[in-house]
């Protein structure tokens, strides 16, 4: 049993949640307090840019349900932390409340990345939460016009679904093919015929100069002075790790929270961080560091920044075992369902076929200095497990 008085789990998306049950499963059976700025409880995003969008799933579809009895927990939702005092243990709230700790959890993810453009701000969209899913979702009908900025994997799901619901879409973005530094360029190449066959349209290798509008955004004018009439523009542009609160510790926040192969923050026993906003070594790919934006890290991360803050607590060493984890992506546009294991972006410049074909269904390789560090499939999961075995003994 670790009996300590109180964790605070710092954001309470799937990472939050996912840790608060695994400090459980650890044996704490202190208090639990989870903060989060959304008013909703714990949900999936993947659904957001797909089945949510399209209007097959409700809102109470997502929620994601605890695994295990939570016992002893508060929840303190709609509620922002607006700083951190690391050395005094504690968190103040935008109500100017403080809330003291034994044990601190940096759940926070990340935000969409916005365009600083002149012109109307009505009109401009961004996806990350549910609010913005369900404030996108009216929007999008037959014959209206969306003009989508960024060719990543959101850019690309909600071209997807806004063409499945009757939409005139365009995409708007400075690399050659779509999701090109995940996937490269064949197999990028082969994603945009998929959705040209499905009548989106593409203006790659361009940039965007300003939104036209008086009071809401009417269209969007290219740095080649191409004027593309719309009635919603998303912003699919990145992302920007919510950091801010952290500042003023003696720690570092480039790119995330960098901690440990533990997901210890350094310096700082008793703080962990989980999820898309962590950024730490890698195992797998020689302890390289990375903050990952992957489904399954937000899981794979709870469990073993749990594991560290249960040894802390209880006064025990840390396991000498480095954190070891897969990342796995995945993203379903049109009929094309795309399967990641790995990094394939460290690869980028060694991309080869390892079976089938790129116009039917094919298992690419990304290699490092001939090292398979990434597989990205267009089959279904059958095929990829030997190549995903070849990617764990690698
Ligand atoms: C539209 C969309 C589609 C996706 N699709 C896929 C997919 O198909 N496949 C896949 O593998 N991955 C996908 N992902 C990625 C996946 O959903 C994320 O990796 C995962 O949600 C990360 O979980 P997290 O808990 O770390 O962060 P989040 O889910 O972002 O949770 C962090 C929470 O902390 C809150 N917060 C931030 N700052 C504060 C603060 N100061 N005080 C209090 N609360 C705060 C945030 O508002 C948020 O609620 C998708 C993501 C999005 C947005």
């Amino acid at each position: 049993l670790v009996t300590a008085s109180r964790i605070v789990v710092v954001g309470a998306g799937i990472a939050g949640l996912r840790t608060a049950e695994a400090l459980r499963s650890e044996g704490f059976d202190g208090e639990l307090v989870m903060i989060g700025d959304e008013v909703h409880p714990p949900y999936s995003r993947p659904p957001l840019s797909k089945d949510l969008l399209a209007g097959r799933h409700s809102p109470e579809d997502i929620a994601l349900k605890p695994v295990r009895d939570l016992g002893n927990i508060s929840w303190r939702l709609g509620a922002t932390v607006v700083a951190a005092t690391l050395a005094n243990r504690e968190v103040l709230l935008e109500d100017a409340s403080t809330i003291a700790y034994d044990g601190l959890v940096i759940a926070t993810g990340v935000r969409s990345r916005r365009l600083d453009l002149p012109g109307p701000v009505a009109g401009r969209h961004a996806l990350r939460s549910l609010t913005d899913a369900m404030t996108l979702r009216p929007l999008l009908g037959p014959d209206r016009r969306v003009v989508v900025i960024g060719a990543g994997f959101i850019g690309c799901e909600v071209a997807a679904t806004a063409r499945l619901l009757g939409c005139e879409v365009t995409v708007v973005a400075p690399e050659a093919v779509p999701m090109e530094r995940p996937l490269g360029h064949a197999l990028g190449g082969e994603l945009r015929r998929r959705h040209e066959d499905r009548g989106v349209q593409f203006r790659l290798q361009h940039t965007i100069n300003s939104v036209h509008g008086d009071e809401a955004v009417t269209a969007v004018e290219l740095a080649t002075g191409e004027v593309l009439p719309c009635d919603v523009m998303l912003e699919a542009v990145g992302s920007i790790p919510n950091v801010e609160w952290l500042r003023h510790n003696d720690i570092s926040l480039v790119d995330g929270v960098v901690c440990d192969s533990h997901l210890e923050v350094e310096g700082h026993e008793q703080v962990v961080a989980v999820g898309d906003v962590a950024h730490f070594p890698h195992a797998m790919f020689g302890g390289v560091t990375a903050r990952v934006e992957h489904w399954n890290v937000p899981t794979e991360t709870a469990r073993q920044a749990a594991a560290t803050l249960a040894a802390r607590l209880a006064g025990r060493p840390l396991d000498n075992e480095p954190f070891f984890m897969l990342p796995v992506f995945w993203t379903h546009q049109f009929d094309t369902r795309l399967q990641s294991f790995g990094l394939p972006g460290l690869g980028a410049g060694d991309i080869r076929v390892l079976s089938g074909s790129l116009d039917g269904g094919v298992v690419m390789g990304y290699f490092s200095q001939d090292r398979l560090v990434g597989i990205v499939g267009t089959t279904g999961p059958k095929e990829l497990l030997p190549y995903r075995a070849q990617l764990l003994q690698a």
